[in-house]
């Protein structure tokens, strides 16, 4: 038997690949390689699956209703990561983001239910959260007041898990995450493009005066998260929980670039910029429910983790960004 992972080529989605076969589980991967962001990284991202004889990847749309009918029938859980990430893209074209992220998800909830594959673990995100005044952010918050595109298709995509769950008897299991970094994080997300900016002595670039606040999570507490999450939806009766996936630590933007410039040696330059549509002041995660339920506990703290994303940065990233010369 097999899992399926959409967005497999991506910053999280190959991370969990990995760690699923490394546990001995097969697994299908779908990725259309959207050119959000160049191919080669995420074929770089992919270099240590293809090794697994256990890993078989499926290049497709998960909007592509027939190609996702033929997805081998081996699969009997789902980790639904595919998406168009990120408040600014979804701003840009807000079309494109509802149709990846609102008609993927229900084609991939239909094809759960048709195939009588019960756990389904769906990608969510702090977003939902909005200008929430409230912290921590907790699962019973509103999340009525999404600030873009991506949050109000990330809430619809959880509201569709909902409704999937009470129709079809399907357990699906939403991890809002949390600003995720790490090794293989995504080129448009602040802490690699800072990164590159620092190596090349360029100016960063700050929205605000620094005090916005993101509750940034290490890959692997990420992962440990899913995996338990993954666990969680395959034991548990039908149903639809939400869980925070975090660190429960926010750190405000100045502090990010100074920890950043330490990490890489260098005083970073700022320039500062006004704060951009779409953008939310804070984000601090209340884990509760995770802990309760997943048994979730962070712990890598930001110095470490930011020491872990500039080693992996110096070595590979830099070279696919182009910043240190091709490797
Ligand atoms: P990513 O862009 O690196 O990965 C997404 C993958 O999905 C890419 O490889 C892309 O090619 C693929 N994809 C996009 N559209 C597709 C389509 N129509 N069909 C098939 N594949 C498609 O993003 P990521 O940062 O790894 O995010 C993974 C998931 O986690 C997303 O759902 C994202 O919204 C969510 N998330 C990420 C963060 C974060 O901080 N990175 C935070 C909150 C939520």
């Amino acid at each position: 038997m097999s899992v399926l992972v959409t967005g497999a080529a991506g910053f999280i989605g190959s991370h969990l690949v990995d760690r699923l076969l490394e546990r001995g589980e097969a697994v299908v991967g779908l990725d259309s390689f959207d050119s959000f962001y160049p191919r080669r990284i995420k074929e770089a991202n992919l270099a240590h699956a293809r090794e697994f004889s256990r890993f078989t990847l499926v290049e497709g749309d998960i909007r592509d209703r027939s190609l996702v009918a033929k997805l081998p029938d081996t699969i009997n859980s789902v980790a639904h990561l595919a998406a168009r990430a990120g408040v600014r893209p979804s701003i840009r074209d807000p079309t494109l983001c509802a149709d990846v992220n609102l008609v993927g998800t229900s084609i991939l909830l239909d094809f759960a239910v048709a195939r009588g594959i019960r756990p389904f673990v769906f990608a969510s995100s702090s977003s939902v959260y909005g200008n929430n005044p409230k912290t921590p952010f907790s699962e019973t918050d509103s999340v009525d007041h999404p600030v873009s595109p991506y949050a109000a298709t990330k809430r619809g995509g959880e509201l569709l898990c909902h409704a999937a769950s009470h129709l079809h008897g399907l357990t699906c299991l939403a991890l809002r995450f949390f600003t995720v970094y790490g090794p293989r994080q995504r080129p448009d997300l602040a802490i690699r493009k800072f990164s590159g900016l620092l190596l090349a002595n360029g100016e960063v670039p700050r929205f605000g005066d620094g005090s916005t606040a993101r509750d940034y999570t290490f890959i692997d507490d990420i992962l440990e998260g899913v995996l338990a999450g993954l666990e969680w939806t395959r034991r548990s009766d039908p149903g639809f929980e939400v869980v925070n996936l975090g660190e429960a630590r926010p750190i405000r933007l100045a502090e990010m670039i100074r920890v950043l410039g330490e990490a890489f040696g260098r005083s970073p330059r700022v320039r500062e910029l006004p704060m951009e549509p779409g953008d939310v002041e804070r984000t601090f995660a209340d884990l509760e429910r995770a802990r309760a339920l997943l048994d979730y506990r962070p712990s890598t703290d930001f110095p470490e983790g930011i020491r872990k994303f500039a080693e992996w940065y110096l070595a590979e990233g830099a070279h696919q960004d182009e910043v240190l010369g091709t490797a």
